[in-house]
């Protein structure tokens, strides 16, 4: 796993998510981005491209309509 300077983990589950965006759309941070694969669905899911950026704020998680993210916050 590479160094981070990130005390919050943003997990996506990639099978449940459909690819809408919201959530990318919503990250004041820049931070999320689709991820370059499919899940077995067809989507590319989300995923935290930038976990440097993230401050942890939630709005990616508030905003999913499938409530597929979870944010953990370490430390
Ligand atoms: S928790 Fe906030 S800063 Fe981090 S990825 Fe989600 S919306 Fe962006
Ligand atoms: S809002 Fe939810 S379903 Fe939509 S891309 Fe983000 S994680 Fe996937």
């Amino acid at each position: 796993m590479p160094k981070t300077k990130a005390r919050v983990v943003v997990i996506v589950d990639e099978e449940i998510c459909k690819g809408c965006g919201l959530c990318v759309a919503a990250c004041p941070r820049d931070a999320m981005q689709f991820a370059e694969h499919f899940n077995t669905r067809g989507f590319h899911p989300a995923c935290l491209a930038d976990p440097d950026r993230c401050t942890g704020c939630t709005q990616c998680a508030l905003m999913c309509p499938d409530a597929c993210i979870t944010i953990r916050k370490l430390g």
